[in-house]
């Protein structure tokens, strides 16, 4: 993962999208897919406005076991129907390695979250898949953590690693993480790796999703990942940190004038 070994910026490239270079990537979509209709609308809306690749959990690690958990398998197919349907290259997250040949099957790039950061069996999974992969910061991790996690993956032979900041956990609860900007140029000073930022799980407040969407690109960020949901009231999950569909839009807006947008 380190510039002295390869001192360009390293391009990830995702079905058509490339992430890292000079173009912003916005990916997007519910925190789950809940239902073909959900999921296909919020595709829709979110492509609309301007995001290149679709995010949506099929597998999901909720605290309580009593949360929903996901569509599972079902979730999957319905992420390879909003792939045929808007022709965005879909993003999900692995929580398994019995779950790589299904992400095989269905997925364009597959998510590790933030409580598998050092989940070590699932990053030699995931290096030894070929997908590409983005990997997000512990919950409690340092930077050199997290980039340990993603050599775990490249040794596998897997240069296709993403990562991406989701803020991590302080003393601070009116955030409900604490997005740590100042990762970013770390990052950009040691690693070659394209890095993404995740407004929503990091703030887990609609209101603060945008503000820091924008620091986070004028910070240097290669991409955002934002939830968004149509119904964010009824969501089955992170509804209160999904953005509305004409919210996003206006992000990307403000985005379009700090950088240049895929
Ligand atoms: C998610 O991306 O939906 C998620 C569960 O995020 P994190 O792993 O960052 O908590
Ligand atoms: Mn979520």
């Amino acid at each position: 993962v380190s510039r002295q070994w390869h001192p360009h910026d390293s391009r990830v490239q995702v079905g058509p999208i490339t992430i890292g270079g000079e173009r912003i990537v916005l990916v997007a979509g519910p925190c789950a897919v809940e239902s073909r209709e959900q999921a296909l609308t919020i595709a829709h809306e979110v492509r609309r406005y301007g995001a290149v690749l679709f995010r949506a959990g099929a597998f999901k690690p909720r605290t309580s076991p009593y949360s929903f958990q996901g569509m599972e398998e079902e979730g999957l197919k319905i992420l390879a129907e909003v792939r045929a349907a808007t022709g965005m290259p879909v993003v999900t997250e692995i929580t398994s390695p019995d779950q790589a040949s299904l992400m095989e099957t269905y997925v364009d790039m597959v998510q590790v979250g933030a409580r598998n950061m050092q989940n070590f069996e699932l990053l030699k999974a995931v290096g030894r898949s070929g997908k590409p992969v983005l990997l997000k910061r512990g919950l409690a991790a340092t930077i050199e953590e997290w980039l340990m996690s993603a050599e775990y993956i490249m040794a596998e032979g897997n240069d296709n690693v993403v990562l991406c900041e989701r803020g991590i956990r302080t003393f601070e609860p009116l955030t409900r993480n604490t997005l740590d900007l100042s990762a970013i140029p770390v990052l950009k000073n040691l690693t070659h790796l394209p890095v993404v930022v995740d407004p929503s799980h990091a703030t887990g407040i609609r209101a603060k999703v945008p503000p820091m969407a924008r620091a986070a690109v004028a910070a240097g960020a290669d991409g955002l990942m934002v939830e968004v949901h149509h119904d964010p009231d009824n969501a089955l999950s992170d509804g209160p940190q999904s953005l509305y569909p004409q919210q996003f839009g206006q992000l990307a807006r403000d985005i379009y004038v700090i950088a240049p947008v895929v």
